[in-house]
């Protein structure tokens, strides 16, 4: 098992746009780190640097103590013990799944060898090794694409948007199956995806990337709650943001006094970000003394919980409560701040 640190690490490609551009990330040992961003942030292009496919301008990649790309010398990809999964699985279509699997082992374990057996059954998939790829589900030839990555027993797993290929009503199964098993085999991974929701989930870190650089890297509770931008804020969830007047550490808004993350100095304009779940909502009538009158403008309701959109004083602001609709469209609601504190940003210009 090893950690993995990737050090200042910069690509330009044609030597013109740097793609990566001064990065560093560290994952612990045991630990999975999600790099999240926007399409062409240069996720991909880091995850291949750490994989020893594609050599950086400047910067150094450690896996377990060991320097593996450093200027002037790159250790090769089948050197680094390191497994791999990619966004379209790359399975043989002609081999079976055993020998899919065994792919990547010493020629004389690939047609059969325990390790392939023990990745199988740890996947899920044992006394399938004979059947042919087409003949599985999508999750089943993710899991086999899985099962080939550990069968060498790599100290880190590197996954590339590893749920693309699925349907949506699959993506959160498989999701929760790989996550079970990442945490069984307590082996380092680092995977790539532009989704949240994946990267919250699997992510024990989460690092996320914007043009090439790190914004932020953090528990994924901790990019939610205290984003680094206010780019981040709404890129990590819904968000509301309230122009505030600070001081100290707390802010005048619409909804009212709300407490400040960190103390601005001095009085200041600002911005604050609460998210939807951050304020209640009750029908007028029901507790007169509570929060600020506003009209309910919208209402969705899926299942889990409801989102209102409400109007107050010209700003829509949006309103989550996690049971069924207790208003309606054009309703009067009374709305207040319900969080614990939060995070503001300098009003933007
Ligand atoms: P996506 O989520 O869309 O896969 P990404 O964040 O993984 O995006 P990268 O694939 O790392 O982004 O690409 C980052 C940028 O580098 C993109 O603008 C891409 O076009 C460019 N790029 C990647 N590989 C090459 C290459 N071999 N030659 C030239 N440009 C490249």
């Amino acid at each position: 098992m090893g950690d993995v640190r990737v050090s200042e690490v910069s690509k330009t490609f044609d030597g013109v746009i740097a793609v990566l551009d001064g990065v560093s990330v560290a994952v612990d040992a045991g630990d999975t780190l999600a790099l999240l961003g926007p399409s062409g942030c240069g996720k991909t292009t880091l995850l291949r640097v750490i994989a020893g496919l594609e050599v950086p301008d400047a910067g150094t990649v450690t896996i377990a103590g060991r320097t593996l790309t450093s200027p002037g010398r790159v250790v090769p990809p089948e050197k680094r013990r390191i497994g791999m999964v990619f966004q379209d699985w790359a399975l043989f279509p002609h081999l079976n799944v055993g020998r899919n699997v065994g792919f990547g082992l010493p020629r004389g374990e690939r047609k059969s060898s325990p390790r392939i057996d023990e990745a199988l059954e740890l996947v899920g998939l044992g006394g399938l090794a004979d059947r042919m790829p087409a003949t599985l589900s999508g999750g089943q030839q993710q899991r086999v694409a899985l099962a080939r990555a550990i069968a060498p027993r790599p100290s880190v797993l590197l996954l590339d948007e590893p749920f693309s290929n699925l349907d949506a009503s699959l993506r959160a199964q498989v999701r929760t199956e790989i996550h079970q098993l990442l945490v069984e085999l307590g082996v380092t991974t680092v995977f790539v995806t532009h989704d949240q929701d994946e990267a919250f989930v699997l992510g024990d870190r989460v690092a996320v990337l914007a043009d090439g650089r790190v914004v932020q890297v953090g528990e994924p509770a901790e990019i939610y709650q205290r984003p680094a931008t206010r780019w981040l804020a709404g890129f990590v969830g819904d968000a509301n943001f309230i122009a505030a007047d600070a001081a100290g550490d707390a802010a005048r808004t619409l909804i009212g006094t709300v407490p400040l993350s960190s103390p601005v100095g001095g009085g200041s304009a600002v911005e604050v970000l609460v998210r939807p779940e951050e304020i209640s909502i009750v029908p007028v009538g029901v507790d007169a003394s509570d929060g600020v009158e506003a009209e309910v403008e919208l209402v969705e309701f899926v299942g889990h919980d409801t989102t209102y959109l409400v109007r107050l004083d010209g700003e829509l602001l949006r309103v989550r409560r996690p049971s069924a609709p207790v208003l309606a469209r054009g309703d009067r609601a009374r709305i207040g701040f319900c969080g614990d504190t939060v995070t503001w940003f300098p009003t933007s210009p």
